[in-house]
């Protein structure tokens, strides 16, 4: 069977553990050669494993995202290496702190939006150039229905996930003319680390796997995907506009 990623490089990042992780080795397993971002070693070495028994291959870049001249690197490091990237998946993120909006931690505060929008950024423009040189260049940033819903005590994640479909929504109209589709996601609630702090009391077992989730997300990185500056609600399996995003 025809792999939809053949000789295509795709960058993850997040790819240590959760809905990241699954994403990263579907993308491998359609052929892609992931290049696999977290700070967790052990978690990058198990899915290095699992993509190389899919018959795949990976580079594993331990790296903290709030090191913002490291994330400026790999675009020079990506083009050096395989002198082209045709897949950013930017879904590492952070729920922060739920709480009312005058008791969050500066720290906090800081923290999570340097994560979840500084970093998110930054790997847009360190990796803008070889997506736009790529002849079915795919861009994926994780967002959340939290980004919609302005529930009490969401305000810092959702305020992050916001911004990040704000980034976006601009980048698809500066690049609609190029082969280039950017896309958010909301992938809805997952059975992961982050889901599981958020809603302790919940029983995981009634939520998708996170490899439910990722066989949804894959498909976005092929070449026949025509949307773009949308977001993508897993949940529905579809695109929404976003005048229309509940
Ligand atoms: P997890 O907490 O399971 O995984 C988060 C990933 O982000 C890990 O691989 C972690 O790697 C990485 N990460 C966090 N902080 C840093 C950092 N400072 N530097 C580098 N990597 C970092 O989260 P999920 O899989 O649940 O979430 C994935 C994405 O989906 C997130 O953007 C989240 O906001 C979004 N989402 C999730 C939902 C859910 O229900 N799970 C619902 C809606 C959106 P490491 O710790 O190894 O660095």
């Amino acid at each position: 069977m025809t792999k939809q990623l053949q000789d295509r490089v795709a960058l993850v990042t997040g790819a240590s553990r959760g809905i990241g992780y699954q994403i990263a080795k579907g993308l491998a397993a359609e052929g892609a050669h992931v290049i696999a971002v977290a700070r967790t070693v052990g978690g990058l070495e198990e899915l290095d494993d699992e993509i190389k028994a899919l018959g795949g291959s990976a580079t594993l870049v331990p790296l903290d995202l709030t090191d913002m001249g490291g994330i400026d690197r790999l675009g020079g490091a990506i083009h050096e290496r395989w002198g082209k990237l045709d897949v950013l998946v930017a879904n590492a993120g952070l729920l922060g702190v739920l709480a009312p909006i005058g008791h969050i931690e500066a720290k906090v505060f800081d923290k999570t939006m340097t994560v979840n929008v500084n970093a998110t950024w930054r790997l847009i423009r360190t990796t803008d150039p070889l997506l736009r040189k790529s002849d079915a260049g795919r861009a994926i940033i994780m967002s959340s229905g939290a980004a919609h819903s302005a529930k009490a005590y969401w305000s810092l994640y959702a305020a992050t996930k916001a911004a990040c479909e704000a980034l976006v929504k601009s980048w698809a109209n500066e690049t609609e003319n190029l082969p280039l589709r950017v896309n958010s996601v909301n992938p809805g609630a997952t059975r992961t680390a982050m889901r599981a702090l958020a809603m302790p009391g919940e029983d995981a077992k009634s939520l998708p796997t996170p490899r439910e989730v990722a066989a949804k997300i894959v498909p976005l990185a092929f070449a026949d995907v025509t949307a773009t500056g949308k977001l993508f609600d897993v949940r529905q399996d579809r695109f929404l506009d976003y005048r229309d995003p509940a």
